[in-house]
């Protein structure tokens, strides 16, 4: 569920809360090659409704990746949490994020904290010193 409803919140007076939801995000946003992720993106976050429909979101985005380290290729998992914070305002051409028609869509903001939190590498470990050439290299 990709979207909150500020009429369904106005009507039964609930101004904060919290919601959860999972999200299929596309390989695409992946920037490291020979990597996927394990799952659906985990959206988390808890809102609150301003008096003037102008309502917050703070919370993270989680998800697995797995592949092959970036330096040694080796098989290697890895989470990754990121920070979700976003403000919607309610009129379209809000230069954040604007919303119309009473219903606020996340999938904007859910796909920008995705990519903000996507690693450029993914290592075995973090002193990981790539493929070893047992001093055979002629490098
Ligand atoms: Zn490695």
């Amino acid at each position: 569920m990709m979207h909150i409803d500020i009429r369904k919140i106005n009507a039964q007076k609930k101004y904060t809360g919290n919601m959860e939801f999972e999200y299929s995000a596309p390989e695409t946003f992946i920037q490291i090659p020979s990597v996927s992720f394990t799952g659906p993106v985990k959206v988390a976050f808890e809102y609150e409704l301003f008096e003037d429909d102008s309502i917050e979101i703070r919370g993270t985005v989680s998800y697995g990746l797995q592949g092959s380290c970036s330096r040694c290729l080796k098989p290697v998992a890895a989470n990754v949490v990121g920070e979700l914070d976003a403000y919607f305002e309610p009129r379209k051409d809000y230069e954040d994020y604007g919303y119309t028609n009473g219903v606020v869509d996340l999938k904007q903001a859910v796909e920008d904290a995705i990519m903000a939190s996507m690693p450029y590498v993914i290592l075995c470990k973090e002193e990981c010193e790539g493929i070893s050439y047992n001093g055979q290299a002629d490098f």
